[in-house]
């Protein structure tokens, strides 16, 4: 029946040292429901779509079946959070196994919010309807913006209400990932492992991630090294639409370089760098414009659990930590340097580019101007943000541009063809994403959902369908999103 559903699991991971992992089932549910299940995602697995939606195939998702070839297990990790560092582990996730598709490729499928484990603290292990929709929404949007990311296979709703601070629907979500990996593994394993368990971890991850690095003379160097350059690339992607993860806490930031953790996570309207939507960040650690600098203090503590590994000699393995972790900033800036390039319609380089780009920012910054629509209207001459297009600096900033785009070889079409493909029409609008949620939670009306989830695949089509979501919130309330639920 698995075979006929199209599950091909393994479980390299579950082969590893007993102590990264406990062996732990999901908990069965009273009845679950199939809400919504990803067809392109499931199709691209290997999946049956047909079969995966009878009874017995909705059954896997709520965690009440065990589909053949998995092999269940909590991870076990630890992590800095805020700044702490702490013992987690998967509390309310467990990993079935890893697909692999009919291309080959790997994907860990794990249910989240399918009850206790090991690791689950006083946690309830459960997870709650609304903010799984909400990293459904999130995640696909992410990935339709090609953004690297963890994506949602199904939201099912299990029957049982939990208990926050008042009753909830609960539901399991089942998350599709290159891997969990996360720094705050390795955290964990140089924290209360050997150092042969750390370099089974090192070696385990080469394989999985980075297996061009296998033969190089220091490996784990080159592991730093890749890992940086990923998340630079990662974070420079947020950043250049306006995306705030709000948690970025260690055990959060993975090792392939997809984004993980939907928690408390919002998209930037105004223009600011100190925007901050979790209720929790009362410091705005995790702030829009501090994302780069807590990516590099991550990847520090990174760095730190492979000092054993980079060197016998402690002091040459700080200073090639060092050398690799100060990569970061340049690495990132370039990154980020070529997506405004991208984003303004410029193809060339020139030095000044900087100063052009930290102009606009600035000026959208004191006039209060929307991120994605100030692009927007950069790319197709609208009066989208007017309060903005009234301003005499912004007319000046435009002649300054205009200029630039002179000195280019390629045609105003041009620019306009690559600003369109990397400026997006739509993103996910708190408001909107909001909307989406009371219908489906409170009135059980997915229809809202389903047309944002349409808009929100295609973002860098411009078509009327697109613009009817690219509106601003009305009201001028700041908006707080919440984790943990
Ligand atoms: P997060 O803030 O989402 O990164 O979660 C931090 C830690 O809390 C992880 O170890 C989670 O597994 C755990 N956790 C979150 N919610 C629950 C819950 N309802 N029950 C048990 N553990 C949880
Ligand atoms: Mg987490
Ligand atoms: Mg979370």
């Amino acid at each position: 029946k698995s075979i006929e559903k199209g599950w091909n699991l393994d479980n390299s991971y579950a082969r590893l040292p007993e102590k990264f992992f406990t062996r732990t089932n999901p908990t069965p549910v009273s009845s679950p429901k199939l809400l919504i299940l990803n067809h392109p995602l499931a199709a691209s697995l290997g999946l049956n779509i047909e079969s995966l939606q009878n009874e017995d195939g909705v059954a896997v998702f709520a965690g009440n079946k065990v589909p053949e070839g998995a092999s269940p297990i909590a991870q076990a990790y630890a992590g800095h959070q805020f700044g702490n560092f702490t013992m987690l582990g998967d509390g309310r996730a467990v990993l079935l196994g890893e697909q692999i598709t009919p291309q080959g490729e790997r994907f860990d499928i794990q249910l989240k919010g399918s009850g206790r484990t090991r690791y689950s603290r006083g946690g309830d292990g459960r997870a709650a309807l609304g903010p799984m929709l909400r990293e459904y929404i999130i995640s696909e949007a992410m990935h339709s913006l090609r953004i690297p990311t963890t994506r949602s296979l199904t939201v099912v709703t299990t029957g049982e209400s939990i208990l926050r601070e008042t009753e909830l629907p609960g539901a399991v979500l089942t998350r599709v990932a290159a891997s969990h990996l996360r720094v705050g593994t390795f955290e964990y394993v140089a924290q209360w492992g050997t150092v042969d368990e750390l370099r089974i971890l090192a070696n385990y991850t080469i394989e999985r991630h980075y297996p061009s690095i296998e033969a190089n003379k220091n490996p784990y160097v080159a592991l730093l090294e890749e890992v940086i350059k990923r998340q630079a690339e990662l974070i420079a992607k947020w950043q250049l639409v306006g995306f705030v993860h709000g948690v970025m806490n260690t055990d959060n930031m993975t090792i392939s370089g997809e984004t993980i953790d939907y928690g408390p996570c919002a998209f930037m309207d105004t223009y600011d760098p100190a925007t901050v939507f979790s209720s929790i960040d009362i410091q705005g650690r995790y702030a829009y414009g501090n994302q780069p600098y807590i990516g590099a203090w991550n990847l520090s503590r990174f760095a730190e659990t492979l000092l054993p590994l980079l060197d016998e000699q402690q002091e040459k393995a700080i200073e090639k930590a060092q050398e690799k972790i100060s990569n970061f900033s340049t690495l990132y800036y370039s990154y980020w340097l070529a997506g405004m390039r991208a984003k303004l319609g410029i193809y060339n380089e020139e030095k000044e580019d900087e100063a052009l780009f930290e102009e606009i920012l600035d000026i959208m910054k004191k006039q209060k101007a929307d991120y994605t629509n100030t692009f927007r209207t950069l790319t197709f001459g609208t009066q989208e943000e007017k309060d903005l297009c009234e301003s005499p600096e912004f007319a000046q900033w435009k002649k300054k541009w205009h200029a630039r785009l002179e000195r280019q070889e390629e045609s105003k079409d041009f620019s306009i063809e690559l600003m369109k493909n990397n400026n997006p029409a739509v993103i996910p609008r708190n408001h909107r994403v909001e909307e989406a949620l009371e219908s489906a939670v409170e009135h059980g009306d997915y229809s809202v959902m389903e047309r944002l989830l349409s808009v929100l695949s295609h973002p860098y089509e411009h078509s009327h369908e697109q613009e009817e979501y690219a509106g601003v919130p009305q009201t001028n309330t700041s908006y707080q999103t919440y984790c943990g639920t």
